[in-house]
């Protein structure tokens, strides 16, 4: 392997080091990295550094962006620390949101793309099952929503339902009607629906 940095750099590899690039089978792009020695041992809910506990199940895979017309992986080892507060738990990488088999990169991308076309467009574009766009935008929104709280600042927002799958089920949508950012959402169209907003909103 020639220029581990390019490796690096196209994959957007921050706080980890490229060991090895392979080519499985003409199909599949592996690389073999590990994270920077500060990001080892680290607890994935807190990251807290913690004892080590043992192996976990080896070797582990996250597929990553797609090089050229060939899938890709990283590849690492997957070990499990024992964390005070969280118990025995496998080890946070960096390039990885915690128990997802994919990329940051990879699911952030997967994510975008759900807010732009279908998703089973993004399904088969991505080369993934449908189910499996769920679980991933799931995960992103979680973790956006851990550190933001989309109620702050609004002064003036907009209520509107709008009907999906031909019209046989409804969401109740608010927006902010300043940026036109989507506040909140949920199924259904009924008074009670606007209540739950409502309740989050709290009466301050
Ligand atoms: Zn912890």
């Amino acid at each position: 392997m020639r220029r581990p940095s390019v490796w690096k750099t196209a994959f957007g590899l921050k706080r980890a080091v490229v060991e090895d690039v392979c080519v499985e089978n003409d199909e599949r792009l592996v690389v073999s990295v590990r994270p920077h020695s500060r990001e080892l041992d680290r607890c994935p809910y807190c990251r807290r550094r913690c004892p080590g506990y043992d192996l976990g199940e080896g070797r582990r895979r996250w597929r990553t962006l797609d090089v050229g017309t060939m899938l890709a992986y990283l590849e690492a080892d997957a070990p499990r620390v024992s964390c005070k507060r969280h118990g025995v738990v496998v080890a946070a990488v960096p390039w990885a949101r915690h128990d997802s088999a994919f990329t940051r990169q990879f699911e952030d991308q997967v994510a975008w793309l759900t807010v732009q076309a279908s998703k089973t467009a993004v399904s088969e574009l991505m080369r993934i099952a449908w189910r499996t766009v769920g679980w991933i935008c799931r995960r992103v929104s979680d973790e956006a929503l851990a550190t933001r709280d989309l109620c702050s600042g609004l002064t003036r927002i907009g209520v509107d339902e709008i009907s999906i799958r031909k019209g046989q089920r409804y969401l109740t949508v608010v927006v902010d009607h300043d940026t036109g950012r989507l506040v909140w959402a949920a199924p259904g169209r009924d008074r009670r629906t606007v209540e739950k907003f409502l309740d989050l909103l709290g009466k301050q």
